[in-house]
């Protein structure tokens, strides 16, 4: 095959959703179809679990898992697919952030009965920022839900995106006697045997054709030629240039659990979604035809395995083959490095692997060389941009509970921010540390860490902070930004980047801070 070739059939994405609206059971059932796994029950959810917060091996179980679950790939039809998992618990909602910038497409799960949730919002609204290809996935179809339109209009309205249904539902719950496939015209009959399901489908290629009626009876037939009539009234054809441009999202229904409803799903997902996409780079715009190889770091794991200290870089090839043994530049430390055994992801196991493609994930076995957002190329100094850090939720003083040990504390919570676990603020006054995480979980993944991974203890303290607001230097010499960081000395901090930080510690004095010093730029995410 060749390079292009090899491009051209790889789909690289992420299935977002709010946790229980059935990621995992999806996941599962797309593995399935591409044979990579053999039963149910072989992919393990990475949830946390409630209760999870005060029992630490639980946390060191499910970061297992999460190791386990981060790229999961397979061969469809000739397709090489990448999964990359995305943890819907809140806490970790930052990690899921920074996968989104190394997917090309995403599927979004919906539950039919609980509707649009709030990770769903969150999360759908980083990739339409991004204008991310996403196709929505309304599962559960089994159980009573909302009305179909009804949730049309809802996932319109809340996650402001523009939908077509390209199948629908011909009942639900009790009643659910199967799916329209408006994409493929035809029908697939729902028998609750998940199995048969898989085959059973029968072309309808007039929808009055009296078949119908024999087929779902006499009134789901009516109400089946109505809806569809509706459908095609209402919402626009579909157009796969405006969705690869994010402007347009196709729906399917469907039930993951019977796994019906999902290979109509994979089929037309491994035919419009998107080959892997060019990338923005602060100098450039990177293709992936290119025949030199960049890359950069999105994600990076610490082995749980305390005799191997190592942490696994997990880095999305953007352009070129990367190739084990070859050299390559770390364009941050300016300084070249090769890597004897780069891992790639299939479901079951990790395997060394020789060249890697376009679209696909390495995990390269790192000493503490890397940090999220870092580029590799095969020479050029370009930087991948685009993994903003926001501001976090919670804030809190770290302390040394072991004098002895205040070394092993700062390398510790070095690498663990490198690691984007949580951010770093010291504060100008008095070069105290804070911690800033998303949730307050993160604060007991730290703590644990330290101890077990670094031999550090620490304690932490309640700091009230609002808002992280991150200062424009551009206006660094007038009077005003002088007076500012005068008159707030208290409330500032530096970033890992040696960013200057405003910790505002209500609404209300962001806002009089804002204007008392108009000309003063405030920023919300750590890149602008
Ligand atoms: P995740 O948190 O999004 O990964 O959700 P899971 O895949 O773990 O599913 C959450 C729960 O919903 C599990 O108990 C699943 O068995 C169940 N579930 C998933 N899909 C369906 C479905 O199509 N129908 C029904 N009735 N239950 C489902």
């Amino acid at each position: 095959m060749t390079f292009k070739e090899e491009i051209q059939r790889r789909r690289t994405f992420g299935i977002i959703s709010h946790p229980d609206a059935g990621k995992t059971t999806l996941t599962e059932k797309l593995l399935l179809f591409g044979g990579a796994i053999q039963e149910a029950g072989a992919v393990k959810s990475n949830k946390i679990k409630k209760g999870a917060t005060s029992d630490f091996m639980e946390i060191e179980r499910q970061r297992g898992i999460s190791v386990a679950t981060s790229v999961l790939a397979f061969e469809y039809d000739g397709i090489k697919i990448n999964i990359l998992d995305t943890p819907g618990h809140k806490d970790f909602a930052e990690d899921t952030f920074r996968t989104l910038t190394a997917v090309d497409s995403v599927i979004v799960v919906i539950d039919v009965a609980k509707g649009v949730e709030e990770q769903t919002e969150k999360l759908v609204e980083v990739c339409r920022m991004r204008n991310i290809p996403m196709i929505v996935f309304i599962n559960k179809m089994d159980r009573e839900g909302k009305d179909a339109f009804d949730l049309l209009d809802e996932i319109e309205q809340k996650l402001g995106l523009k939908v077509v249904p390209l199948s629908f539902p011909i009942g639900m719950g009790y009643d659910f006697k199967g799916i329209y496939n408006i994409w493929e015209k035809n029908i697939n009959l729902f028998s609750g045997d998940s199995r048969r399901n898989i085959e059973e489908t029968i072309k309808i290629s007039d929808l009055n054709a009296p078949e119908l009626n024999k087929l779902i009876g006499d009134k789901a037939a009516k109400t089946l030629r109505e809806e569809i009539e509706l459908v095609d009234g209402i919402y626009p054809e579909f157009d796969k240039q405006a969705y690869l441009d994010g402007h347009l999202q196709p729906v399917f229904f469907g039930s993951a659990l019977n796994n019906f409803g999902v290979r109509e799903l994979l089929d037309c997902f491994i035919e419009i979604a998107p080959k892997p996409r060019p990338k923005q780079s602060e100098e450039r715009l990177v293709k992936p035809e290119e025949d030199k190889f960049t890359g950069f770091v999105f994600k990076i794991h610490a082995n749980m395995d305390p005799n191997h200290r190592d942490r696994l870089a997990f880095i999305k090839i953007v352009s070129g083959t990367f190739e084990r043994n070859k050299p390559y530049l770390h364009v941050r430390h300016g300084k070249k490095l090769k890597f004897s055994s780069p891992n790639a992801f299939f479901a079951e196991k990790k395997e060394i692997v020789d060249i890697s493609y376009p679209g696909d994930i390495v995990g390269l076995h790192d000493t503490g060389n890397f940090k999220i957002g870092d580029t590799l190329t095969e020479g050029e100094a370009i930087n991948y941009k685009g993994i903003p850090s926001f501001s976090p939720e919670h804030f809190r003083y770290i302390n040394n509970a072991d004098p002895l040990k205040s070394k092993q504390l700062f390398k510790g919570i070095d690498q663990l921010m490198d690691e984007g676990v949580a951010q770093l603020f010291t504060l100008e006054l008095n070069g105290r540390k804070v911690i800033g995480t998303v949730g307050a979980l993160q604060y007991e993944v730290i703590q644990y860490r330290l101890e077990h991974e670094y031999g550090a203890k620490c304690t932490y303290e309640n700091l009230n902070v609002y808002k992280a607001c991150w200062v424009d230097p551009k206006n660094s010499n007038t009077d005003e930004y002088k007076e500012f960081t005068r008159v707030k000395q208290r409330y500032l901090a530096k970033d890992k980047q040696n960013q200057l930080v405003f910790l505002a510690d209500s609404a209300f004095s962001l806002q009089m801070t804002q204007q008392t010093y108009p000309n003063l730029k405030f920023h919300f995410t750590s890149e602008f």
